[in-house]
């Protein structure tokens, strides 16, 4: 079930595991390692749990067991791009509707390589509506290198990036020459959620008898947002439970964070929220009826942008995977609608149980604006976290 199969044999994906064992035994290296949001609500699948169980404390503890330097969660990189991207729209927005400059609305979502390279490919013409966040992966990795390896005292070539992620695209992202701004490769190895179970047995560590761990500082929390990147119609929710936020000032309760119409495996959603109660510096929203829309699956893509006139949208999301990263080609196989319900349920269930639900209220994304970024958008965080899109020919 877990074993990385072709049933033809025709393709075989770039294993790094055995470059991973060479980091983490070479003494002059520091080996950290980072988690996606989807993982943990899948890699249990591998050591006989259920479809839907999280295994977040026993993933990290498996992970020290291991032997990496430091356990950190691509989760507090959502949240960061929480902040980044949403801070984008916000920004296109007054450009347009205060400025009346020409800008490229509707924004999309830039986080799935998948789509990314899809629509380098296929939709050239759309790159500039595309947002510059970096993915929650790349971002990660740009941040490691610089903010946490001069906290450490390493210089970005001394620290290995590990990632762990549900997607076989982010083995691929990980190589483009952009992403490596942090003056290293800003990720040097992508392994797939299968692979670290292959990891994990390799290293003979029975996973169901390990005892829970916490991820390490200084990226030891993240919100609730952050964990339902893994889900399609997650981004899309955790960008709004902020920008609102953000627009007018009123906290959103609890029990109103979630934006039905965006949930579940619909290929192609939309909601519409009418923006009030604004804060004067965002009176140019008041009264605003924000469209939004969520698209997963290529074919999905390839509709909207063909056959529908989507410029009543303000911000799109886009995931390349049916169902979103819960499903992405690294999971263990093989994945069913059934299944994919159970992990995008498990990955409501770890948002609705956390106290800390929208990333700007991350204490520890507060700290890095503080200490580090100085605020989104800034230049510093342009030339770490943001980036650019380039029109391919079907070699490239
Ligand atoms: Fe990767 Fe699929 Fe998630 Fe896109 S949707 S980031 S291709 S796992």
């Amino acid at each position: 079930q877990c074993a990385a199969v072709c049933p033809v044999g025709a393709i075989t994906e770039h294993n790094y595991i055995e470059n991973v064992w060479n980091a983490i035994d070479d003494p002059s290296k520091y080996v950290i390692v980072q988690t996606a949001p989807a993982i943990r609500a899948a890699l249990g699948e591998c050591f006989g749990y259920e479809p839907g169980t999280v295994v977040t404390g026993k993933m990290v503890a498996a992970l020290k067991s291991l032997g990496f330097d430091g356990v950190f969660d691509t989760n507090f990189a959502a949240d960061l791009t929480i902040m980044e991207e949403g801070t984008e729209l916000l920004t296109r927005l007054k450009n347009a509707l205060v400025d009346k400059k020409d800008v490229a609305l509707p924004q999309f979502t830039s986080c799935c390589p998948g789509w990314i390279k899809f629509a380098e490919h296929f939709y050239p013409d759309m790159l500039d509506n595309l947002s510059t966040c970096k993915s929650p992966q790349q971002m990660f990795g740009a941040l490691a290198k610089t903010y946490y390896a001069q906290k450490i005292g390493k210089k970005p070539s001394e620290v290995v990036v590990v990632s762990i992620m549900p997607c076989t695209a982010k083995k691929y992202e990980c190589y483009r020459d952009e992403m490596y701004d942090s003056g290293a490769k800003d990720v040097d190895y992508v392994l797939t959620t299968r692979e670290l179970s292959t990891m994990v047995k390799q290293a003979g560590i029975d996973f169901k008898l390990l005892k829970e761990q916490k991820m390490d500082t200084p990226f030891p929390e993240s919100s609730g947002a952050a964990d339902i990147f893994a889900n399609t119609g997650g981004v899309m929710e955790a960008a709004i439970r902020t920008a609102y936020e953000i627009v007018t000032g009123h906290e959103v309760p609890a029990q109103q964070l979630h934006i039905k119409p965006i949930m579940g495996l619909g290929g192609i959603k939309e909601a519409s929220l009418k923006i009030e109660g604004t804060l004067p510096e965002w009176s140019f929203l008041e009264g605003v009826e924000l469209n939004v829309m969520v698209i997963h699956s290529l074919g999905n893509v390839r509709k909207v942008l063909e056959e529908m006139d989507i410029s009543k949208y303000h911000f799109i999301e886009v995931m390349t995977c049916p169902g979103g990263c819960i499903s992405g080609g690294g999971q263990p196989r093989f994945t069913d609608d059934s299944v994919r319900q159970k992990r995008i349920a498990a990955i409501y269930a770890e948002d609705e149980g956390k106290e800390l639900r929208k990333s700007h209220e991350n204490p520890f994304i507060k700290q890095i604006y503080d200490e580090f970024f100085e605020a989104p958008l800034s230049e510093k965080s342009h030339h770490l976290l943001h980036t650019q899109y380039t029109k391919r020919n079907s070699v490239s």
